[in-house]
């Protein structure tokens, strides 16, 4: 299923857009290297299928992530020699599931974990975190559609 109106899905449009190079694909996923920028190697993983979102995932891309994600993890650690392979997933800009896929060594341009947080972030109250982990915990103790 392809969503004509999303970028994702318009697949030669979102490799110039980008300019990423398609470097392996299988029935479900494909991987694109980001071919300029500060970070060399980064990469897309994404669904063929139109997924909106991480919470939308299911399906044989469920049934397939945790084989794919770390075979080309480990491909691009491997081929860029790098320490390791930061994963983000955001959603903010293209409504296409896909995971950004870095390849990190000391000293380059990636700040990691740390730099997803604003640096004047203000730690919120306890009160709200075990309010969150208990609602989690809650929503995972009922079966779900997924
Ligand atoms: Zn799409």
């Amino acid at each position: 299923m392809v969503n004509d109106e999303c970028l994702l899905c318009r697949v030669s449009d979102a490799d110039a857009f980008f300019n990423r190079r398609r470097v392996w694909q299988n029935e479900y996923w494909r991987l694109s290297v980001v071919l300029h920028g500060a970070v060399v190697g980064l990469a897309h993983l994404e669904p063929h299928r139109h997924i909106p979102f991480i919470t939308d995932l299911d399906g044989p891309e469920a049934a397939t992530l945790g084989t794919v994600l770390p075979r080309v993890t480990a491909a691009m650690r491997r081929a860029t020699a790098a320490d390791k392979i930061y994963v983000y997933v955001f959603g903010d800009r293209v409504p296409h599931l896909h995971f950004n896929l870095a390849p990190h060594r000391p000293g380059d341009a990636l700040v990691g974990g740390p730099g997803l947080v604003r640096p004047d972030a203000v730690e919120a109250e306890a009160r709200a975190h075990e309010t969150a982990a208990a609602a989690i915990q809650h929503a995972l103790a009922v079966p779900s559609v997924n």
